[in-house]
């Protein structure tokens, strides 16, 4: 996906700060921070967002989530909690398309979200 501003940190072509890198993913900290830590996680596969999984990404965002919940823990983060986001279309707010999840954790998050 040559125009994909996420496909192109996978690549390092943009620059980013790697907080965490596998095989299957990387997360970096989100450039417009919303939360004290705000870090996206994104597969490396390109893939536009959560509507378009298909069952070949089971393992993908599985290990993805794994990876999420490793990372929070060794930053202690599940001690005070955190959140999970992903934005999928337009209502939601979605501005980037390739899937990422927005790992937010720092302070205390509204319920319903806004
Ligand atoms: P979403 O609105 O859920 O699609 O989230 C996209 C997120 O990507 C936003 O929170 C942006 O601040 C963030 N973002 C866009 N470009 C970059 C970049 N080059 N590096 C880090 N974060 C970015
Ligand atoms: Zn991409």
């Amino acid at each position: 996906m040559i125009d994909c501003i996420f496909c192109k940190i996978v690549k390092k072509i943009i620059p980013a700060k790697i907080l965490f890198e596998s095989e299957n993913s990387i997360a970096f900290p989100d450039i417009s921070p919303t939360a004290p830590t705000h870090i996206l996680f994104i597969p490396k596969k390109h893939i536009e967002s959560l509507d378009k999984l298909s069952i070949d990404d089971e393992k993908i965002i599985g290990k993805l989530m794994i990876e999420i919940s490793e990372f929070a823990r060794s930053q202690s983060l599940e001690k005070n909690g955190y959140r999970i986001v992903n934005n999928m279309g337009k209502d939601a707010g979605q501005t980037v398309f390739h899937i990422h999840f927005h790992l937010l954790a720092g302070r205390e998050f509204n319920w319903p979200p806004g």
